[in-house]
């Protein structure tokens, strides 16, 4: 027998409609070069229909794939609705990519058309060359360093202004591909993940859920994950969909400038990696500043270090751990405290919370012994990889079939992240299955050691990597920034006598070294390639 209810297309036309009537007096704030920009929900719905008829004009067909190089702001959150909603894909580009694999993902993605930000402008004119399917660019704002030498090429007002402000969406499948994002891949070339209307739609309303970012009309949404990175966590999408007012940060990402932002705005909700919180807590405590709206800041993107999340605790300020990944759309798991967790002390609290929580309803998971393949028990010790399945949940690559054989395989995601489990289900991850540091047979979690040594009171950031090792076959090595302040004055002794209560005695890194600053890649994390090739030939020097 089959459920009699309507077959309703779950497409980003119904978010839309509810934005633009419904919330249509909730405000868009974005910071620019000029002050802040603000307008409503129904300023911008009239804006992203021109946005439509202008594209239309310019000969956009069903499927065509639209480009952003851009920052986050109201422009960029125009064509986040905007092209979807007329049939088309919004492709964004990440804007730090080297130059070879920009080009790569824009040939690869055949894109049509690409938005940039004016400041962003010189970046591509040194590759255009190369991308022969770009028939158009739409320059957003000044582009004061501009040569001319996109071509062609249209101002974004120009280029909608004189639009009608209405559109009549056409009828979509959910199914049907909405959006575009390529990961920023480690190995290989970038490989494309392809969201459908159905997959944003659900997943709005997952992260929306009171045990995912509660979000609600009532909230203040900062971004500050950029919108070319998963669709800025989904963040905006689901603001759209319950009428949240949005803060964009624009180009201004300096902890200080956001923070400030913060304040001003009554920013309810922050989402973004910890790399930004790291360096907003110095800020914070020198100012003396206070949040009294803020009731969440949403972090993941790499494991949030348990001392970040007392630091933010002491000056009232509630980090919640969340986990996912660009396949993942990329919202799956976050860590909010269970019931019975509430009443534990806050050092068992802080220790819970520095786990990757709690898999989000739409989301089923196992973890699998990378040996046997055998899923592991529930006992909070064993470990292996963590793999996924859910409907916002990729199940393949775009234009590629090899690496889609291996990353998904009997209908799940092969996340590449080592974790444990408690009893509760509750995830933990121990390291990317390529960062573990193989010693004597047995593994030591990178992470786990990064943020132990990142709790000591001298040391802004540290990252561990595996140098080889005749005996053991890989020992692990530490490379650790000191906070400005102790630049010259915390030592290697300070960093094993400060671990060795903390960890088995194995895992005591064999050197500390100290570095100016951790390499991070294009989207914020450690680049631990970059070390690894910096301390290459460590292990035979000190041999
Ligand atoms: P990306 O597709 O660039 O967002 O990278 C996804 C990867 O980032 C995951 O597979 C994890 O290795 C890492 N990651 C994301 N969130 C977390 C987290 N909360 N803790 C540890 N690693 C994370």
């Amino acid at each position: 027998m089959q459920g009699l209810m309507m077959d309703f297309p779950l497409t980003l036309q119904h978010p839309f409609q509810r934005a633009t009537t419904l919330f249509r007096r909730r405000e868009i704030v974005t910071q620019t070069d000029d002050g802040l920009h603000r307008y409503t929900y129904a300023d911008w719905g009239k804006r992203v229909m021109q946005l439509a008829n202008a594209l239309k004009q310019a000969g956009t067909e069903d499927g065509d794939r639209i480009a952003t190089f851009g920052w986050n702001t109201y422009r960029h959150f125009e064509l986040y609705y905007a092209v979807p909603c007329m049939g088309a894909v919004l492709h964004t580009l990440n804007i730090r990519l080297f130059a070879e694999q920009l080009v790569y993902i824009v040939n690869d993605a055949q894109d049509k058309i690409i938005f940039v930000d004016g400041d962003l402008v010189p970046v591509l004119e040194k590759l255009s060359d190369q991308m022969p399917t770009v028939k158009l660019y739409v320059i957003m704002g000044d582009a004061p360093n501009a040569t001319g030498k996109l071509q062609p090429s249209i101002d974004y007002e120009t280029f909608i202004g004189s639009q009608p402000t209405s559109y009549t969406w056409p009828t979509l499948d959910e199914n049907t591909a909405a959006a575009m994002c390529y990961t920023s891949g480690t190995t290989g070339n970038p490989k494309g993940v392809v969201y459908s209307h159905r997959s944003i739609y659900l997943h709005s309303m997952g992260i929306g859920m009171a045990d995912g970012m509660a979000l609600a009309e009532r909230d203040s949404l900062l971004p500050i994950v950029p919108m070319f990175h998963a669709n800025a966590w989904g963040g905006p999408h689901a603001a759209a969909m319950v009428g949240a007012r949005v803060v964009f940060p624009g180009r201004f990402m300096d902890p200080r400038k956001v923070a400030h932002l913060m304040i001003d705005e009554k920013v309810t909700v922050a989402a973004g990696v910890p790399t930004i919180w790291i360096g907003m807590v110095p800020v914070v405590e020198r100012e003396g500043l206070k949040f009294p709206h803020l009731r969440a800041i949403y972090c993941g993107g790499s494991a949030v270090p348990r001392a970040l999340i007392e630091n933010l605790e002491r000056n009232n300020m509630n980090i919640v751990h969340a986990w996912g990944m660009t396949e993942t759309s990329p919202l799956a798991s976050l860590c909010n405290l269970r019931a019975y967790q509430e009443e534990w002390s806050q050092e068992e609290k802080f220790r819970v919370r520095a786990k990757q929580g709690t898999m989000l309803p739409g989301v089923e998971f196992r973890v699998v012994n990378i040996d046997s393949g055998q899923e592991v028990p529930w006992d909070n010790t064993s470990y292996g990889e963590l793999q996924v399945r859910g409907p916002w949940i990729a199940r393949m690559y775009y234009h590629d079939e090899e690496s889609s054989r291996t990353k998904f395989a009997d209908g799940w995601l092969r996340t590449g992240d080592v974790a444990t489990v408690d009893e509760d289900g509750i995830v933990q991850l121990v390291d990317r299955t390529k960062d573990l540091v193989k010693s004597g047979g047995e593994w030591i979690s990178s992470v786990e050691l990064e943020g132990l040594i990142m709790g000591h009171p001298k040391v802004l950031e540290a990252c561990v990597i595996a140098i080889p090792d005749a005996k053991w076959s890989e020992r692990p090595l530490a490379c650790v920034v000191a906070k400005p302040e102790f630049e010259g004055k915390v030592t290697k002794e300070d960093i094993i006598e400060f671990l060795r209560p903390q960890v088995a005695k194995w895992w005591l890194p064999d050197d500390v070294v100290f570095i100016d600053a951790v390499p991070k890649t294009s989207v914020g994390k450690f680049d631990k390639k970059v070390l690894r090739s910096r301390f290459e030939a460590y292990s035979t020097a000190h041999d």
